[in-house]
């Protein structure tokens, strides 16, 4: 049972030296106990933040603890009623390759059902944590109208992507800002966007401006910062801005500032979420999903990568924009 245990606080980017590969004998399920093959890992930007000591909502992982991360696995063992080996079963499986699965809420996994019209990964992305993150954010705390225009930053990403199928969905002009000319044209012509607006270019802020003739009436915020700052210049009057995520400023220490003055003069309702606050209406959310991507009217694309191995290497790929859509980890065939 390979093992990923965090030795040191990363400062800056992960690197391989800040975690220890550790061989550790497949554990016993107890009674009440099932022993999960974990087949897929889940690489996210929270992972940053929980092997940070910042303020977060989540304990941070110990120094020595098994790295915390979600993803998939197989039931193989099972002295609980609540798995069947065989099970497909999605939680914190952790970075390792077996893990036990309890049944309280700290320690339990959700049974994948059987027969659903979508691939196995997607129960991580848009049919899972990331798709439900969107469709919560978006839809409760967005407000979104048909024929608003709705803002999504780190459009090409997990989360991103799917924000701005679903404002598609609800009628609404939707525009993502994505790094990168590749990203912003899958944005436009794979999913459908209205429009996409590269960051990296010298001439986003005016590019952002003719993306938005009407202003903007919902900012999903996943980056934070100067892309924050600049689509809050464009919100509109009584305009509502989800606060997803601030990415740009998880590999630094230092702390975000960012300008009140329009949540104020435009009476902007900015509200933070974790996705976890939804969680007594997870499936409700998984089954809309899962039938608008069985539908065609949310694709979802995936970036994978082999090997368990791999994991810290391969979770810097959120930091640099390699990745288009969820980033997984593979770490056996299914
Ligand atoms: P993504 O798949 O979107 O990957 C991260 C993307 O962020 C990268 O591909 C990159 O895209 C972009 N990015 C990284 N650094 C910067 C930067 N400095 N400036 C601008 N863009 C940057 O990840 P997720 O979809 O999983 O997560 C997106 C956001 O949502 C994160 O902030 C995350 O913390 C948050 N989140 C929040 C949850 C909640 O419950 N509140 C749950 C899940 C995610 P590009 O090439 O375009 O720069």
């Amino acid at each position: 049972n390979r093992q990923f245990r965090l030795k040191a606080r990363p400062q800056g980017r992960i690197r391989k030296s800040d975690f220890d590969l550790v061989e550790a004998p497949i554990p016993e399920p107890g009674p009440g106990q099932a022993l999960v093959r974990n087949v897929y890992l889940s690489l996210d930007p929270t992972n940053r933040i929980w092997m940070s000591d910042m303020d977060q909502y989540m304990p941070p992982v110990e120094l020595g603890a098994v790295m915390r991360g979600g993803g998939i696995g197989i039931v193989v063992k099972s002295n609980s009623s609540a798995y069947k080996v065989g099970d497909q079963v999605t939680g914190l499986v952790g970075w390792q390759d077996y893990t036990i699965a309890g049944e309280t809420v700290e320690t339990g996994m959700g049974v994948i059902p059987k027969g659903l019209p979508v691939p196995l990964t997607a129960m991580m992305g848009a049919c899972g944590i990331t798709g439900l993150t969107a469709y919560f954010g978006l839809l409760e705390l967005g407000q979104p109208k048909a024929g608003e225009t709705v803002v999504v930053s780190a459009a090409a990403g997990a989360v991103g992507s799917v924000v701005g199928q679903i404002a598609k969905i609800k009628g609404c002009r939707a525009v993502g800002i994505a790094g990168g000319k590749e990203k912003c044209r899958h944005l436009v012509e794979d999913l459908g966007f209205d429009a996409a607006v590269d960051y990296k270019a010298a001439d986003w802020k005016e590019r952002l401006v003719e993306a938005t003739p009407d202003g903007i009436d919902v900012n999903f915020e996943n980056v934070g910062g100067e892309i924050m700052e600049a689509v809050m210049a464009r919100m509109n009057l009584f305009s509502r801005m989800p606060l997803c995520g601030m990415i740009s400023g998880y590999n630094t220490d230092q702390p975000m500032r960012a300008d009140f003055s329009p949540i104020l003069m435009r009476r902007i309702t900015v509200r933070g979420f974790i996705v976890i606050d939804f969680m007594s209406k997870y499936a409700e959310g998984s089954m809309q999903l899962a039938q608008w991507v069985a539908e065609g009217k949310i694709k979802h694309r995936e970036t994978i990568v082999d090997g368990l191995e791999e994991a810290p290497v391969a979770v810097n790929k959120l930091f640099d924009g390699e990745n288009i859509g969820k980033l997984i980890v593979k770490i056996v065939d299914p």
